[in-house]
């Protein structure tokens, strides 16, 4: 058997008896990569120090978003008196203060706002997370098993242009991908400590709901895990450096989720930069920039993560990082070194789970000699899982006011569509973007319960560069709240009426 590789010395393609891939990391962009290159016929390896799946799986990804499937529940109920749904008389008070009630033996503690019975089991919870994690990765080691893929466990270092260290051995390789992903950043004076400060990560050892949550940083896991807490039960400050929460985001989505924020009783702190984090008494006091002092039972920080590049042996490979660490890669992936590839959270490009497998599957098409299209990032659609979900893609509502984009624009408030006011939802929108003379579809924001599943009609358009007429003569089923999808574009068909 032989398999075509790209020449790494220039662009021809040649025949090898097998070609030799090792792939450090197996995280998406790992994994993913191992997969395309094993269909293609490669001896592949993947070195993996902290578990198949990769923090993706085990830490990041699939742990939020299955706390979040328990939020997502809790939140549905704290909201169901509306729909006509009563409980039995129960639910316990939670803490409102500093100094307020412990939780309950077990870790139990109670929706705040409501009278709903519904109480959440900490320790039950986080081991349901911990399974599911510990259940995905044994699929994706499952997964490369079946499809021929060697996986050796430990840490690997490149010791040449295409050498890979693990321990003492060494293997050689035709072309080596790094996909070794990044870490949570900490700040010098908010050192996690596993019990009181925590990154992330360490959020699932508990065996409590944080009573008082203080998060540190109000990007996209900030959002998500703030949004998540206050649902569960706990009382949610979020101290924000900037003038309001998602900075990075559709300014009007996140004046969406701020706005349910602060009226299911969260604290947003805007302007405000944590300087320090210490334990005090049986808490935790977040010293802010200004001087003023937030107190809680538990500090996250979601201030960024950093890269896992150091000791990789980029320099031997003769590869630069820069200023931040990241691994600079074209759009097909390959470093500046021949034959070294790198994907996922190390490069830096657009960290998402979607993104690195692209990434790695990318490198692998291009490195052994298939037909590649690079990577699209104004393609990539994307999600913040707060309650409600923001999901966009494509150009963005900023590109468009620079002047950058020149586009029409169309919102629709989620409060007139009729599938919305059945369910009760009444924060949210569909914001569509479309080219003026041609009407093709650029991009859309959808802030509603599930965005995440709605984006993809927008997704489809963008990328198969429909125009507003097709997309208003695609039939939505009555009553949905794709039907907004539908109707924002029937809207832009009309003589230019931009926004
Ligand atoms: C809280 C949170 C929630 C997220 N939610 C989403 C989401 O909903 N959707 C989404 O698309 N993205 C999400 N992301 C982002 C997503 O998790 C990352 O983009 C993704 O994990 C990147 O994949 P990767 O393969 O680059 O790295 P990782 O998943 O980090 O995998 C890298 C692997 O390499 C291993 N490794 C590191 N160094 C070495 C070495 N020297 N030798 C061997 N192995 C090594 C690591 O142990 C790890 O197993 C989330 C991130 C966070 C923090």
């Amino acid at each position: 058997m032989s398999t075509r590789i790209r020449s790494p010395e220039g662009n021809g393609i040649v025949d090898e008896p097998r070609a030799r891939i090792v792939i450090i990391g197996g995280g998406p962009g790992g994994y993913e990569a191992a997969l395309v290159a094993a269909q293609l016929g490669a001896q592949v390896t993947v070195v993996d120090r902290d578990g198949l799946g990769g923090a993706c799986v085990l830490t990041d990804c699939v742990p939020s978003k299955t706390l979040i499937a328990t939020s997502g529940m809790m939140a549905a109920l704290d909201e169901s008196a509306d729909l006509g749904i009563r409980y039995g008389s129960g639910g316990i008070a939670g803490g409102s203060g500093p100094s307020g009630s412990g939780v309950p033996p077990g870790g139990t503690v109670s929706p705040r706002t409501s009278n709903a019975a519904a109480t959440v089991d900490a320790p039950r919870l986080y081991s349901r997370v911990l399974a599911l994690a510990r259940a995905q990765s044994a699929d994706v080691a499952g997964r490369l098993a079946a499809e021929g893929v060697e996986v050796r466990s430990g840490a690997g270092r490149l010791v040449g242009p295409r050498t890979v260290a693990v321990g003492d051995t060494e293997i050689s390789a035709d072309i080596v991908l790094v996909a070794t992903g990044a870490r949570p950043r900490v700040l010098p004076d908010a050192v996690p400590d596993g019990e009181r400060i925590l990154t992330w990560r360490q959020l699932y050892d508990l065996d409590e709901l944080p009573r008082e949550l203080i998060v540190v940083g109000s990007g996209v896991t900030g959002a998500e895990f703030a949004s998540a807490y206050q649902a569960l039960g706990s009382q949610v400050t979020l101290v924000s450096s900037r003038d309001r929460v998602l900075p990075q985001e559709d300014a009007d989505a996140a004046m969406v989720v701020e706005d349910v924020f602060r009226r299911r009783g969260m604290t947003v702190l805007d302007r405000s930069r944590a300087a320090s984090a210490k334990p005090a008494g049986e808490g935790v006091a977040v010293t802010l920039e200004d001087g003023r002092t937030v107190r809680g039972s538990h500090c996250l920080l979601t201030v960024g993560v950093v890269p896992n590049t150091g000791g990789l042996g980029l320099e031997e490979a003769g590869i630069t990082a820069d200023g931040g660490g990241f691994i600079p890669v074209d759009r097909v992936s390959r470093t500046s070194a021949p034959g070294v590839y790198a994907a996922g959270d190390c490069t830096g490009v657009m960290m998402l789970a979607s993104v690195a497998a692209m990434q790695g599957r990318i490198a692998m098409w291009h490195a052994l000699g298939e037909a590649v299209q690079p990577l699209r990032l104004s393609h990539v659609a994307m999600t913040v899982f707060t309650e409600p979900e923001i999901a966009t893609v494509g150009v963005s509502q900023r590109a468009v006011a620079s002047g950058k984009t020149d586009a029409l624009v169309v919102k629709l408030p989620l409060a007139t569509n009729a599938r919305a006011k059945m369910q009760g939802f009444r924060d949210g929108f569909v914001k569509l973007f479309a080219r003026r003379n041609s009407g093709m579809v650029l991009g859309g924001v959808v802030v509603a319960p599930r965005a995440s599943e709605l984006i993809l009609g927008v997704s489809l358009a963008v990328e198969q560069h429909l125009t507003v007429d097709e997309m208003a003569h695609t039939f939505a089923v009555y009553p949905s709240l794709s039907g907004s999808i539908t109707e924002a574009a029937r809207r832009l068909m009309q003589p230019a009426d931009d926004d």
